[in-house]
């Protein structure tokens, strides 16, 4: 596991050791002994209120949707108690937690002072959005988990705004590989695998995956490669013709579009999916696509089916050495697939990722709330949330409170104030506001803010979210890892398509798990997707499923997945999991345009987020969904340009 491990990097490699795995076929009864802690939401002045401790569903939890989807479905109004104005007035108040909502109160205090009053109302038990913490007692140790967030990233260069934001909390990025044991896993032998299930390739086997062999820091040289590769060819249960075909893949240097200039051949690649270019083509064999169709999971939340050929050359995806294409990056090409060496220079892991920056954020802003002074001591430092919403407090954190209608007092054009009406314990309450920031999901903009033109609700609307499972499973040990040579699987056909040990980050006092015998958190993935259909389909139904899911489902899925995987190392569900806590994203990743759905990312005109993030009034749109871009630093640039709005007010 080399030093950086991006986003990009959880793309389980696809060049691709064996260990026949034979999966006992009867479970335990013991194994779904794990209950789901779907522990009520309580007050947040109440002594012992702390969410990063629940385990079970965590993610958008139980309790945090429901109002929301009431206020959707139109039927929240018609039994709606009779609101209570608190009597509260503010400067500005900011619908959602989320990092963008945090940021846009450092911001806006930059601007107007300290003595500044703020709101910030989030309709989740804690802080942070996707940056999501996640603890677990081992014994006397406290295990930390990144739920959501889980890296300083961007494949664009991170934003000059971001950077600096970063700096001022006192993160000093370059100093990150002085914190990771990069070499931990591959001194000890581990390397990363792929698991070819019984379902979808006819066995269930372990074999390495040999993009990840070599020695060097990206974790590929040639000869490693080579080998890795030839290892892979002999051991993967794939036909011969599929085997044939993964080569050719790789070294054939077929021009499959001759006569057509690079331009033209990436227009084209633009518009065909990388599955539809792999089989019709370059005329490989389904098992290449079934091998292939989860890689780009962690990326985008959709399998290959609904990326473009030309993302997936982007991304360094094989079959396209013969095209000779102009390495510049073609019209309509995502942003992450756009190779940028500086930006993958740009990395900082945190061991519960970019939650540590939310509670940065929330310490500079209300500096009772969390002890310390550093960026690192933060790591373990333990948050009191009582004292978030405190009356004395300039700023104040809200939460458990969902925001159901923001409107101006008179005219928009010239309201000096904004009302917003939220619910909580059953109550609907009102408060002011001098300004309002929306720092929530698009999705739900046109909802609560009704009073917005009738095309920028439709662009707001349309910025369907990534639905995606970030599960930590603490176990016992893990020998069994040790004892199959692995440290990351990918397993396209598999309930969750990776499971990863945890980066080993030791950080301000917290040290990492380093010896195979001790504890450690496993990190599971799975992108809910029904290949087949356009992006944003997929993404609805996958957030339906997400919803209707239960917890014992996503623990019997996880169970049963570890068995088979690990078993063969020796690992007993019943014995070595010791926690579960299964983050739910219905509402994930901002969708990022693609040029197979979205016309106006290829023809370059306007954006739908363009439109959806225009100031109205005396409300700003931020969030990582006003740029169709799911990294932080968007979400901080659009924290940042809607309090400059607001300034114009
Ligand atoms: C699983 C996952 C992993 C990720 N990993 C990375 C990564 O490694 N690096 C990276 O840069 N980015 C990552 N991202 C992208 C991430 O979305 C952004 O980096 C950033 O955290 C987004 O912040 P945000 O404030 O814009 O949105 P959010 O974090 O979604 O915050 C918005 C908040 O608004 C709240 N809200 C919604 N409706 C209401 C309402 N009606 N009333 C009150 N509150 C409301 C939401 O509940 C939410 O808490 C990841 C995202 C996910 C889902």
């Amino acid at each position: 596991m080399g030093a950086k491990i991006t986003r990009r990097d959880f793309l389980n490699g696809v060049a691709l050791t064996a260990g026949a795995a034979i999966v006992p076929s009867f479970f335990l009864p013991e194994m779904w002994s794990v209950a789901a802690a779907d522990l009520p939401s309580e007050d947040q002045d109440v002594a012992g209120y702390y969410p990063p401790g629940k385990t079970g569903l965590r993610g958008s939890h139980p309790g945090s949707f429901e109002t929301m989807h009431k206020v959707r479905d139109g039927g929240f109004w018609d039994d709606a108690p009779k609101a209570v104005d608190t009597g509260e007035s503010y400067d500005l108040v900011i619908v959602g937690g989320g990092i963008s909502g945090l940021a846009a109160a450092h911001f806006f205090r930059k601007a107007a002072g300290d003595k500044a009053r703020v709101l910030i109302l989030e309709n989740h038990d804690d802080f942070g959005g996707h940056a999501k913490r996640n603890e677990f007692a081992a014994g006397s140790r406290t295990i930390l988990g990144f739920g959501g967030t889980f890296s300083i990233e961007s494949p664009a260069p991170y934003s000059a705004v971001a950077k600096v934001l970063i700096e001022e909390l006192g993160i000093d990025v370059p100093s990150y590989p002085k914190y990771v044991s990069k070499d931990l896993y591959r001194s000890l032998g581990l390397k990363p695998r792929i698991f070819f299930d019984k379902e979808t390739f006819g066995t269930d086997k372990l074999v390495l995956n040999a993009a990840h062999t070599g020695s060097d820091e990206s974790g590929i040289n040639d000869e490693a490669a080579e080998a890795g590769l030839q290892e892979f060819l002999k051991e993967a249960p794939l036909s011969a013709k599929a085997r044939e075909d993964f080569q050719r893949l790789r070294t054939e240097k077929k021009d499959y579009f001759p006569g057509l200039s690079s331009g033209e051949k990436k227009a084209r690649l633009a518009r065909m999916s990388y599955a539809n270019y792999l089989t019709d083509t370059v005329g490989v064999s389904d098992e290449i696509v079934k091998l292939l169709q989860a890689f780009p999971h962690p990326l985008f939340g959709v399998g290959i089916d609904a990326v473009a050929a030309q993302d997936a050359w982007g991304l360094g995806l094989p079959g396209f050495n013969g095209l000779k294409l102009d390495p510049s990056p073609g019209k309509g090409m995502n942003r992450d697939c756009i190779r940028n060496d500086e930006a993958d220079k740009y990395f900082f892991h945190f061991p519960d990722g970019n939650a540590s920056i939310a509670r940065l954020l929330v310490r500079n802003l209300i500096p009772s709330s969390i002890p310390g002074s550093s960026a690192t001591d933060v790591v373990l430092a333990k948050a009191d949330y009582s004292k978030l919403d405190e009356p004395s407090s300039s700023t104040r954190i809200r939460l458990n409170s969902t925001v159901v209608k923001v409107n101006h007092r008179g005219d928009p054009a010239s309201a000096k104030e904004v009302e917003v009406s939220y619910f909580t314990e059953k109550k609907l309450k009102t408060v002011r506001a001098a300004n309002c920031i929306l720092a929530c999901w698009h999705v739900v903009i046109p909802y609560i803010a009704q009073e917005l033109p009738d095309p920028q609700k439709e662009a707001l609307a349309s910025a369907q979210k990534v639905p995606l499972l970030y599960t930590n499973v603490l176990i016992r040990n893990w020998s069994a890892f040790q004892k199959l040579g692995a440290s990351a699987m990918y397993a396209p056909g598999m309930y969750h398509t990776s499971v990863n040990l945890d980066i080993p980050v030791s950080i301000g006092g917290y040290e990492c798990t380093k010896k195979p015998d001790e504890p450690i958190m496993v990190h599971m993935m799975k992108a809910v997707c029904k290949p087949g259909r356009p992006a944003r389909e997929q993404h609805k139904l996958g957030r339906i499923q997400l919803y209707s899911t239960t917890f014992e489902t996503y623990e019997r899925n996880i169970r049963e997945q570890l068995l088979r995987m690990l078993g063969p190392g020796g690992f007993d569900p019943a014995r070595d999991i010791l926690e579960i806590t299964v983050n739910r994203w219905p509402h994930g990743y901002a969708y990022e345009y693609n040029s197979l759905f979205d016309q106006f990312w290829l023809d370059g005109s306007e954006t739908p987020c363009q439109v959806a993030r225009k100031p109205f009034g005396r409300l700003a749109i931020a969030n990582a969904d006003a740029d169709a871009y799911a990294y932080t630093d968007c979400a901080i640039d659009q924290a940042y340009r809607s309090v400059q709005e607001l300034k114009k007010n």
